[in-house]
C-alpha cells in the first residue's frame, strides 16, 4: 500500500533508460558526504547535535559506536532477529537465555529483561544517578543522556553532557 501510493505519480517515458537516483542530492548521485548530512540532519536535540553524531563520538572506540548503532537500529542478532532471518527456526528457540520468560528481542535483551534491569541499577548506584528505564532503545539512550546532565557526570565519549 505504501509503495502503492509512493509510485502512483511517477510518470514514465518510453525510450528512456531506467537509472538509479538518490534523492537527498540535488544532482541524483550518491555520496557518503550527503548521505551523512542526511543523517546528521535527523532528530537534532537542544544541543543541536543528534543521535547519530551522539553514537558515532570520536572518542568512542569504533567497535563500541558500531554495537551502539547496531542496537538502536534493532540489528544485534538476538534471537527475534535470527528467527526473523530464518537462522533459527523454531519460535520456541527464540526464549530468552537468561530469563527465559520472554522473546529475546534488543528491548528485552538491554531493557526488559530482570538481569538487565539489576544491572542497570547496579550501574545506576555505582555512579550514584538514577537511570530512568523507557519502552525502547532509543528513548533510554536519549534519557540516559538527560539523567547524566542532570547528574552533571561526564561520560566519556557522549558531548553535551559535561556540565
Ligand atoms: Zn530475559
Amino acid at each position: 500500500m505504501e509503495l502503492q501510493s509512493k509510485i502512483r505519480d511517477v510518470k514514465t517515458s518510453q525510450g528512456s533508460t531506467d537509472r538509479w537516483e538518490w534523492i537527498h542530492d540535488k544532482n541524483g548521485q550518491y555520496t557518503t558526504k550527503s548521505a551523512y548530512s542526511l543523517l546528521t540532519k535527523e532528530e537534532s536535540g537542544a544541543n543541536g547535535s543528534t543521535t547519530f553524531t551522539r553514537v558515532w563520538n570520536p572518542i568512542l572506540p569504533s567497535k563500541i559506536s558500531t554495537f551502539n548503532w547496531q542496537l538502536l537500529q534493532d540489528r544485534i542478532p538476538t534471537k527475534m532477529n535470527l528467527l526473523r532471518r530464518r537462522v533459527i527456526k523454531d519460535m520456541g528457540e527464540s526464549r530468552c537465555g537468561i530469563c527465559n520468560e520472554r522473546e529475546e528481542d534488543s528491548t528485552h535483551m538491554f531493557l526488559k529483561c530482570k538481569m538487565a534491569q539489576w544491572l542497570w541499577m547496579a550501574c545506576a548506584k555505582w555512579w550514584g544517578i538514577k537511570i530512568t528505564l523507557q519502552e525502547d532503545c532509543w528513548n533510554t539512550f536519549q534519557n540516559f543522556e538527560r539523567d547524566l546532565k542532570e547528574a552533571n557526570l561526564e561520560l566519556l565519549g557522549m558531548d553535551g553532557v559535561a556540565g
